[in-house]
């Protein structure tokens, strides 16, 4: 029997709407799978504390052996950690901070480098994605001579921050000086290295704060953001899940550790009387935040996040 053409196109249609509805109930979602890209983000958080561009740049990650390096026994770290979801090795950010006043471009600490395996070393990156360049910064400001916060000041020799003038702690400074590869060397070649050797003011609203015992010249700086301070702790903490419950635990790098240890109270303490928001070079990126006294721990407040 033949049909009419009307009844023909009919047909299409229904044979083609069935098509189109098993098709809706029947694809398996796994056809469209596209390509997991697994890198993050460029590593760049900017806030403006009053009139005052700070800019969080992640240099990347490294993993701790929390459990072995901490001061207690492992199993005490182990629960520690799990109570915050995390087990050993513990990622770890390493951060640094770009300050622009409006007048002087500062930062604080210079990351790895990339001498600390392919996870991190990648300050320039961010520094460039968050709209800057090397030679536009004025001022260094380095918390301590570990390798993961002065990797990034020179590289093959010369100084990434050609126009820039370098501060750190004397003793920190001269704790790497005699080594070849010292990244200090071309600065101080330049005359563009100053050492500290006491508090006081580093630069226009910047104020060098010594807190030794986490290295011999460990410094602390607090930026003066219009009555709201912002304090670059360096390594004053490590590893948060652990360190804000107790304070009292410190960690294989530091020099002495009884010294860093009374440091972080001390500075701790003082951030949380004055509001002061702290920039921690390991807390988890941003490593921006509040700190609130309860009891004797700690309780850390990441800064709310604003576009
Ligand atoms: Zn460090």
């Amino acid at each position: 029997m033949s049909r009419s053409p009307l009844q023909q196109v009919a047909r299409a249609l229904a044979l083609a709407t069935a098509v189109v509805l098993s098709g809706l109930s029947m694809a398996p979602v796994a056809d469209a799978a596209a390509p997991m890209v697994k890198t993050q983000a460029p590593g760049f958080y900017r806030v403006m504390l009053d009139n005052v561009e700070v800019t969080a740049l992640n240099d990347g990650t490294i993993e701790l052996d929390a459990d072995k390096l901490l001061h207690e026994p492992p199993a005490k770290t182990d629960a520690a950690l799990a109570r915050s979801f995390l087990k050993s090795p513990v990622t770890t950010s390493i951060n640094a901070f770009l300050v622009n006043t409006g007048s002087r471009l500062m930062l604080f600490d210079t990351g790895t480098g990339g001498h600390f395996g392919p996870t991190n070393g990648f300050l320039l990156t961010q520094l460039k994605a968050a709209g800057y360049a090397p030679e536009q910064v004025d001022d260094v400001f380095i918390t301590h001579s570990h390798g993961d916060h002065v990797g990034g000041l020179a590289r093959d020799g010369a100084a990434v921050f050609p126009n820039a003038v370098v501060h750190a702690g004397k003793a920190d400074i001269d704790s790497i000086a005699s080594k070849p590869d010292s990244p200090f060397a071309p600065y101080a070649a330049a005359k563009h290295l100053q050492p500290i050797e006491s508090a006081g003011e580093v630069g226009p609203g910047v104020r060098a704060w010594p807190t030794p015992g986490h290295t011999p010249g460990h410094v602390s700086y607090v930026v003066d953001c219009h009555g709201q301070p912002l304090i670059i702790i360096g390594d004053l903490i490590h590893v948060a899940a652990v360190q804000l419950d107790d304070p009292s635990v410190t960690i294989e790098f530091d020099s002495d550790p009884k010294a860093a240890e009374a440091q972080r109270a001390k500075v701790f303490a003082q951030a949380a009387k004055d509001g002061a928001v702290i920039a921690a070079a390991h807390l988890q990126f941003p490593g921006l935040g509040h700190l609130r006294a309860n009891g004797a721990a700690w309780t850390y407040l990441p800064l709310n996040y604003a576009r």
